[in-house]
Order: C-alpha cells, then structure tokens, then sequence
C-alpha cells in the first residue's frame, strides 16, 4: 500500500529501524560531540567525523560548537550556579523534563565564546549546518515518511526525543543524583543502571567525571562502555585512535622503597587510591566494628558507610553531624577516617614541595604500620609499591 511508505516493513523490522537509527544518533552523540570535540580524547578520520556531524544535523539539530561549549562548561562549573545543567542546583525534575530548553538557554555568545574552542567553522558549518540547523530534520521527516510512509511519522517523533530524553534527561538529570559511585570526584555524578545499548556508555557518568580525558568509559570488569567497542572497531579500520586511556599510575609487586615518583604516583592515581582505601581500610574495620556499635546508630549504619569515604565537599551540615557523632563512639573508626584525610592531603594542599610531600607521605606510612589496625598495616605496605612506570 502506498501509506506504508517505499519499503512497506512489517511493526518488527520497524521497531527495529527505529532503534538503528537512534542507535547511529547515540554513537554520534558519544564519540563525536563527547569523546572528540568536548573532551579531546578520541582523534577521528576526518571523513567519520564529517559524517558523524551530518547525521546529528539531520536527526538532532545539534550545532557542534554549541554542544561542545556547554559541556565543557558543565564540566568547568559543575553542581555550582552557572553549571547549564545541574540537578543539584536546578532541581531533578527540572533537568530531565528540560533538558533541551535548559541548552537552549545556555548557548550565550559569551559561553560559544569562552569554551567553544576547536569547532568546525568551515563552509558547510557556518552556511548549513548553524544557519539551517532546522533543515536537516526537516528532511529526516520527509526521508521517514518517504520510506516507511504513516509509521514515517512516529519513527521520526522517536528520533527526535531520543537525545532529549536519554542525554539531556536522563544522563545529565539522573546521572548526577541516583547511581552508584567508584570515585569520590568532587561533584555529584554517578553511575546509573546499565543503560549501554541505549546511551552508548555515557551511563557511566561518576567514572566520566572523574576522568574526563579518557575516551574509555567503563572501569569495573562488569561495566560495558559500548562507545568504546565501537572506538576498537573503528580503529581496527585505521579510523580512530583513542588518547588517554591507559593507566596513569602503576603497582609494582615488591616495591617496598618510596620515592618522589611514588608521591606522584599516587597523587595521579588519586581517585583509584581512595576507592582501594576504602575497599581495603574502611569497609572491613568497619564491619569489624558493627557490632561494639550502639543500638541507636545501628538502623543509619549503610548510610554512614557511605558518608564515611563521601567526597568532603559534598556532605550536608546534618549529615556531618552524624557522622561526627559516629567518630566520636569509635576510637579506631576515627582513626582510619583521620588517615583518609590525612592521605587526601598531599594533593589537595597548594604550593608543598615534592620532597615534604615526600615526607609525609613517609610518616603517614610509618603511623599507619604502627596503628595496630591490620588493613591499614597493609595499605600502607601497598601504597610503597607504587611509581609512575610498569615494571
Ligand atoms: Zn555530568
Ligand atoms: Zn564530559
């Protein structure tokens, strides 16, 4: 029949076009704007980018430099004021059922200006892509109709919500408030429910956060970036090359010695240090310790197992109250919280030299093997062995 459009599918095969296509709009999205332009840390054949560019301007309307300025500046200013899109700051709801209009506002010629470096500019970005961004969904629509005729048209309704929904709603909005945490970056982003087909990766938010120059997303052996896979396929084929990736910092089994290059070691491995002490320090003193806890604190213990390693900055006034008056019952729980500050210290303090950071890194080592609290003899023992290069 003439309305079911040139190719005449059955419900199945478009469903199943649908998801293809958003699914093409998704690895623009991730690779393109995200891992390339914002953040710099996936080169692309100039070809691949170039059509990664023409299919957000037929699907999403999307300007690259105005993409890349605002989230470079969400990262800038995260969770603060002018953050474009914080749901800390602006409220959930806020973000995920105005995700667009929330970049809408933001792209300001002060912000295009200020972190909108290194974007296209050449002749078919300023004469098409930014002066008709409009066009190219127009004919996406008529593309849609031509092809799967009257079901044309909600398949080019799904490709239009699709970024709205998934990036600017669910990504930006629930990717900053519910989810869990491997690192304590200073801002509130999480990793949430794996989403990967759906989103390409960008799910995994908290591990984006804290390293932002990585084109790899995923962490944790069960953590599936896709936007990565398709990174190694493109690069089998000699058409990306992925910067950034590799481990920053390394354990070498034996290593007993410390030097500068293991201060800087561990201050490079900063995020991945406090995720080890937690793991290996916090959490088993601190079931070790369950049971000389009062009743009272009992019901709150999951909460002050999280509060225990939580990112400074990001613990309420009550909440510190709480956790002050656990600290305060428990003599080696106050200790080993102590000894993560302490040890956050050699990199959150401004202007220390190598050789007192050093120093204290030393002393830390040596008070930590005389506490008389076993894991924290070891950590001690396991943060010796690290430097800056591999075996
Ligand atoms: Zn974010
Ligand atoms: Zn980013």
């Amino acid at each position: 029949m003439w309305y079911y459009g040139l190719l005449d599918l059955s419900v199945l095969q478009l469903v199943l076009v649908a998801l293809g296509l958003t699914h093409v709009t998704i690895v623009s999205v991730t690779l393109y704007l995200h891992r390339h332009s914002a953040h710099n840390s996936l080169d692309l054949n100039p070809v691949l980018a170039h059509f990664f560019r023409f299919w957000l301007w037929l699907t999403t309307s999307i300007v690259t430099k105005e993409w890349t300025a605002i989230h470079r500046k969400h990262h800038a200013t995260c969770e603060t004021e002018n953050d474009p899109h914080s749901p800390v700051v602006k409220g959930l709801r806020k973000v995920v059922f105005e995700g667009a209009e929330l970049y809408a506002d933001a792209a300001t010629p002060e912000t295009l200006e200020r972190f909108g470096q290194r974007t296209p500019e050449d002749w078919v970005e300023r004469k098409i892509y930014t002066r008709h961004r409009s066009l190219g969904i127009t004919l996406m629509a008529l593309v849609d109709v031509m092809l799967f005729g009257v079901n044309g048209i909600w398949i080019w309704a799904v490709q239009m919500m699709w970024i709205p929904v998934w990036a600017a709603g669910v990504i930006n909005g629930v990717g900053h408030f519910f989810g869990y945490r491997n690192y304590e970056c200073a801002d509130n982003a999480r990793n949430i429910f794996p989403l990967a087909l759906l989103v390409g990766g960008e799910e995994l938010h908290n591990n984006h956060h804290t390293y932002p120059n990585s084109s790899k997303l995923s962490r944790r052996w069960f953590e599936v970036d896709i936007g990565w896979g398709y990174i190694r396929l493109f690069q089998l084929f000699g058409l990306a090359r992925p910067k950034g990736y590799r481990p920053i910092a390394h354990s070498v089994p034996g290593k007993q010695v410390m030097d500068v290059e293991t201060v800087q070691a561990i201050a490079n491995n900063r995020f991945d240090i406090m995720r080890q002490y937690r793991k290996r320090v916090m959490e088993p003193v601190l079931r070790q310790q369950k049971t000389l806890l009062e009743e009272a604190i009992k019901p709150r213990y999951r909460k002050l197992k999280t509060l225990l390693s939580r990112e400074i900055t990001l613990i309420h006034a009550a909440e510190k109250e709480q956790l002050d008056s656990l600290l305060d019952e428990n003599a080696v729980l106050r200790q080993i919280y102590d000894k993560s500050h302490e040890l956050q210290a050699l990199w959150r303090q401004r202007g220390v030299r190598s050789h007192e950071k050093l120093q204290a890194l030393t002393e830390w080592c040596r008070e930590a093997e005389a506490s008389g609290i076993r894991y924290l003899e070891e950590f001690a023992a396991h943060l010796k062995s690290y430097s800056l290069r591999p075996v």
